[in-house]
């Protein structure tokens, strides 16, 4: 091994016994440069240094930066995660996991239209910033005159006029403001095919379980998500 390549093997490289820095020595007896242990020259071989996150994970950190390091570290790492936990981690229409630019683009969205990320008032939809049914529930009780919303299921008539095939979930949700009903409806929907198509990932579940368990429920929050959209505009907070 030729001199500077020692030199720069001790930048990367530890004694592979006690982890040791490495030294360049003069072996004189027989004439050459050789590696060796700065702690014990009788020491053998060398192995790649760890980077900062290998040594963090083993619970080292102190050594190589300084007293308590390791445990404010670990800290702000349990920090970040309540701090992520919180936030929406996939896209609800893919499960595609989100990206940390995408998270931090859904938060600052949120923050643009008076809303809160940490409060589950947006989701991202095949890519996408939403307001979730919450997220316009808490714009409405914002208002200084808020909206009543109710659900009901949609009469015969109403099935008829929107299509609604036997055996789907369709309903109605309605708003009155200071006791006055608004001609704006919402109308939600639930086919059969959405409800009992299988997953095609795991065998003998469904696609959409939550759907498939209570999809009258999941046809009332959509009509009720439809009318909040309808009724209530989202503004840019200045
Ligand atoms: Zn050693």
């Amino acid at each position: 091994m030729e001199y500077e390549q020692m030199r720069a093997m001790e930048k990367s490289h530890v004694c592979a016994m006690c982890g040791s820095e490495l030294v360049t020595i003069r072996d004189s007896e027989n004439s050459v440069n050789r590696l060796a242990c700065g702690k014990d020259k009788t020491h053998n071989g060398f192995k790649r240094r760890r980077s900062a996150t290998e040594r963090l994970a083993q619970g080292e950190l102190d050594a190589v930066a300084g007293p308590g390091v390791q445990k404010d570290i670990e800290a702000l790492a349990q920090r970040q995660q309540e701090r992520f936990n919180m936030l929406p981690k996939a896209d609800i229409a893919t499960a595609r996991a989100l990206g940390l630019a995408e998270i931090e683009g859904v938060v600052t969205w949120a923050n643009m239209i008076g809303l809160n990320a940490y409060l589950g008032h947006v989701c991202l939809y095949f890519g996408k910033p939403y307001t979730t049914i919450d997220g316009y529930y808490y714009l409405n009780n914002k208002r200084g005159e808020p909206y009543v919303i109710g659900t009901r299921t949609a009469t015969a008539n109403e099935r008829k006029e929107y299509l609604i095939e036997e055996g789907w979930y369709c309903s109605i949700a309605e708003a009155w403001l200071l006791q006055e009903k608004i001609a704006t409806i919402g109308v939600g929907i639930v086919t059969t095919d959405e409800k009992d198509v299988p997953s095609a990932k795991t065998p003998g579940q469904f696609r959409a379980p939550v759907v498939h368990l209570h999809p009258q429920r999941m046809a009332e929050k959509r009509a009720e998500w439809q009318l909040l959209r309808k009724l209530i505009p989202l503004e840019v907070k200045e």
